[in-house]
């Protein structure tokens, strides 16, 4: 087996492209290697092979999509530290996640696998209109074609094969288009699965400004579907530019978290739990847990817990493996939270613990009494700043969780099976998780956003369903 290496990727991109950047560990600060920054030019030909690349995807029979998948999930595990210390180096990640995104990588490469071999149609009874009668039909599912992706920073792996395992499932080629700070791993798992018997030409990534080649991937006539993953805002100009390309959209989340009164006796293991939902890879996660709503019987012993078990929390170099928080992407993101947690506390809000910087940092900050007017509160953190308020019931709870502009996950605990079942059918979010933390995902499972946190879903299967298009074929028989 060849020697897994980012470089040789970069080396071919940068025979074309004039410009590069330095990319940077969040942490250390230090230069990891130049990023070309390729130009329009190089992503239009990139398009190209692609559908080139698409003609023998399409034909490719699902059994050999499916063992290529598999075998990618081979050597991704082979090669599992380089892949999470590269995840750690270019986003700042601490290993003990970036070990996690590795393994789960993994697992939505074996599912792509799983799914590739189970694209099913069904037969439709034409005979149940008054003139069907005497024909026989039944749909079958086509790769779309090229597929565009756009990737964020905060899974550089697992989020970019969340795209390319079900697109090369379905049986089409794919172009990604990295987050600027974090395009090292999207590069190795190319390698890993060109390694595995994916035709060279099916999976590219091209590096560089979002932005501009976010254009050159939404004009193209040849990209049939764009896939995103990132913030609101760049999401909908997406949408409104997207034309007759089929999108799908997973973005952000402020996700919110019910502790009923019947919790009394889980209520500190919970509050543990909440401190990885709260602050793993820095709250730096879509579904991270940002708003806790605590019932007023529970909320001092929920509080002591939550604030001793955050203050344990080890800040460090993101290699380091005993590290539990680090640096954030980047300055500006700190600035933006220190901002918020200080218009926070001018309207009323006490600070439990953190606040403050630490080394560079941002220490793990917990709020309580936030009005929901407040930044903090409306907006998503996308950092280790969590709020805990108190309510006074289940349905003052529901209430708080629905006010919000965002609609990807919520969670509730209780042992109150109608208020578990309200609480199922009331939320408006694409998940509801009882009995566990809105900071939950599988990545079989269906997965998208309401109102500002999406449109269309992931989770393998599901996004294979985003990637083909369905043929329906009648036979008359009379
Ligand atoms: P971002 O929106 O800034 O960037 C995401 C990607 O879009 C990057 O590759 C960037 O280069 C590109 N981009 C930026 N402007 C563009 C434009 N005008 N046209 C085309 N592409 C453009 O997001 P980010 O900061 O990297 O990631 C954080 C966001 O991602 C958060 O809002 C988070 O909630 C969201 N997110 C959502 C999910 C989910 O599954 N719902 C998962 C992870 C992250």
């Amino acid at each position: 087996m060849v020697m897994l290496t980012y470089m040789d990727y970069i080396n071919q991109l940068d025979q074309n492209s004039h410009e590069s950047y330095a990319l940077v560990n969040p942490h250390t600060k230090e230069e990891i290697v130049r990023i070309p920054e390729c130009p329009d030019d190089q992503m239009e030909k990139a398009i190209q092979k692609a559908e080139i690349a698409f003609g023998k995807m399409k034909s490719m029979p699902a059994y050999e999509r499916s063992e290529i998948l598999d075998r990618s999930a081979r050597v991704v595990s082979d090669y599992k530290n380089l892949f999470a210390e590269t995840i750690a180096k270019e986003s700042g990640k601490p290993m003990k996640y970036a070990l996690g995104e590795v393994d789960r990588t993994v697992q939505t490469l074996k599912f792509s696998a799983i799914e590739a071999r189970k694209l099913e149609g069904e037969s439709i009874p034409l005979d149940a209109a008054p003139n069907g009668a005497g024909r026989d039909a039944y749909t079958i599912f086509e790769p779309i074609g090229v597929i565009g992706a756009i990737t964020p920073f905060n899974f550089p792996l697992n989020l970019v094969v969340h795209k390319v395992g079900p697109a090369i499932a379905a049986g089409n080629s794919i172009i990604v288009k990295p987050a600027e700070k974090t395009p090292l791993s999207a590069i190795l798992l190319r390698e890993a699965l060109v390694e595995a018997g994916l035709p060279e030409d099916a999976y590219h990534v091209i590096t560089g400004d979002g932005p501009r080649l976010g254009q050159v991937l939404l004009k193209s006539n040849v990209i049939k579907k764009l896939t995103f993953t990132g913030s609101p805002e760049v999401g909908r100009e997406i949408k409104s530019q997207a034309g007759l390309k089929k999108v799908t959209l997973e973005l952000g989340n402020n996700s919110a978290l019910y502790i009923d009164k019947s919790q009394q006796d889980r209520v500190k293991d919970i509050a543990k739990q909440a401190v990885t939902g709260a602050f793993s890879y820095n709250g730096q996660v879509c579904i991270s847990t940002q708003r806790i709503y605590v019932h007023k019987n529970l909320i001092d012993p929920f509080l002591e817990e939550f604030k001793s078990e955050t203050e344990k929390l080890i800040y460090g170099d993101p290699l380091d493996q005993t590290t539990d928080l680090s640096n954030l992407i980047d300055e500006p993101s700190q600035e933006r939270l220190l901002e918020w947690i200080s218009e926070a506390e001018k309207s009323g809000a006490k600070i439990v613990t953190g606040g403050t910087q630490v080394n560079g940092g941002l220490k793990p900050t917990i709020l309580k009494d936030v009005k929901p007017e407040s930044k903090i509160y409306k907006e998503e953190a996308f950092g280790p700043v969590v709020i805990v308020n108190t309510v006074e019931s289940g349905e003052e709870a529901l209430e708080s969780i629905n006010n919000s502009q965002y609609g990807l996950n919520a969670g509730v605990f209780t042992n109150d099976m109608k208020q578990a079942l309200q609480f199922g059918h009331e939320l408006n979010v694409g998940q509801v998780l009882i009995n566990d933390l809105p900071t939950l995902r599988f990545d079989h499972m269906p997965y998208g956003g309401r109102k500002n946190s999406g449109y269309g879903y992931e989770g393998v299967k599901y996004a294979i369903q985003e990637m083909v298009n369905r043929k329906m074929i009648s036979l008359n028989y009379t």
